[in-house]
């Protein structure tokens, strides 16, 4: 039995995603997407991914509300004020609790046994002349594990997938891009063929300048919740990454074998150890939902739906 597991995840945008900063700014739209500092690219924060699959793994698992020994437990969220809506059991080991964590007072809490972090953007689609393009970056592959070293022309393009090797350069509108040497291939990522075909590699230093220039911006009105109606004047623009993107995200999963939680061993319901395939079995149960119920803001606006290309062949 390993310790631990690190997968990466590789999933597509079906809906423009909004994971916002919380807080609207000066800035050219109202309500910006959240930004990694050194880069400028967006991302979607670890604890943003983490939080919906919670919540939708406790619905596929039954935890979502429900009620044992005459308790009412809600595993689901943060728990309420001190975590005490979560059930907290772990043995057996309750599919929510202990993956995620919880904590109710001191010696009956714990980590969450895998943890998320930030999905960055792999491969982002542009409009071109040629039809949809995806534009990826040295950096942005760097890490994956694909057998290939990748070199960038400057202030050019060099094509990854063969449907564009026959073009000289690339016209993105506001931005004319001509064909230059590189190097790599994508042969070894998990994603739609159909997209591979379509991607060209820029420079880590166009890349950010691509992506922030091709976000979805749009433009909403305020609704009152008092009346249901729109309010006067309120109409705001917010930022998303646009349908089409492909993100990659690592969760590692732990296994259980050396927690002890108020002097309790994990054990699964059938008594066995709670090893790192159990929890990534009970955490892709919830992201096996990105896709249907999303991620992110603006939900009922249509938005946030996240396909996951890589979970694990089993029925969930
Ligand atoms: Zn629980």
């Amino acid at each position: 039995m390993d310790d631990f597991e690190v997968k990466t995840y590789y999933a597509i945008a079906l809906d423009p995603i909004h994971v916002g900063t919380g807080r609207a700014r000066l800035e050219r739209v109202d309500l910006p997407i959240i930004r990694e500092p050194g880069t400028n690219l967006p991302k979607i924060p670890g604890t943003s991914l983490s939080g919906p699959a919670r919540t939708y793994t406790a619905i596929q698992t039954n935890r979502y509300r429900w009620s044992k020994d005459g308790r009412e437990y809600s595993c689901a969220g943060r728990g309420g004020e001190g975590g005490e809506n979560h059930c907290g059991s772990v043995n057996p080991a309750c599919p929510v609790c202990v993956p995620y964590g919880f904590s109710k007072g001191s010696g009956n809490s714990m980590q969450g046994l895998a943890q998320f972090f930030d999905a960055q953007i792999l491969l982002f689609p542009v409009a071109s002349l040629a039809g949809t393009v995806w534009v990826t970056s040295p950096m942005a592959l760097e890490g994956l594990g694909l057998n290939s070293e990748f070199q960038a022309p400057d202030n050019s393009f060099y094509p990854l997938g063969e449907q564009l090797k026959d073009k000289e350069r690339l016209n993105f509108g506001w931005l004319m891009l001509p064909k230059g040497d590189g190097k790599g291939n994508l042969t070894n990522l998990p994603v739609p063929e159909e997209i591979k075909q379509r991607t060209v590699l820029v420079s880590d230093k166009l890349f950010p300048k691509i992506v922030n220039s091709n976000l979805e911006v749009r433009t909403s009105v305020s609704i009152d919740p008092a009346t249901g109606t729109a309010e006067e004047g309120a109409l705001f623009t917010y930022e998303a990454i646009p349908r089409g993107t492909v993100l990659k995200f690592d969760v590692v999963y732990n296994s259980g074998k050396y927690f002890r939680v108020g002097g309790e061993e994990l054990k699964t319901e059938d008594g066995g150890d709670v090893g790192t395939q159990w929890v990534k079995a009970q955490v892709e149960k919830g992201l096996k939902l990105f896709e249907i119920l999303g991620i992110g803001g603006m939900g009922t606006r249509g938005m946030g739906r996240l396909k996951i290309l890589n979970l694990e062949k089993v029925n969930y």
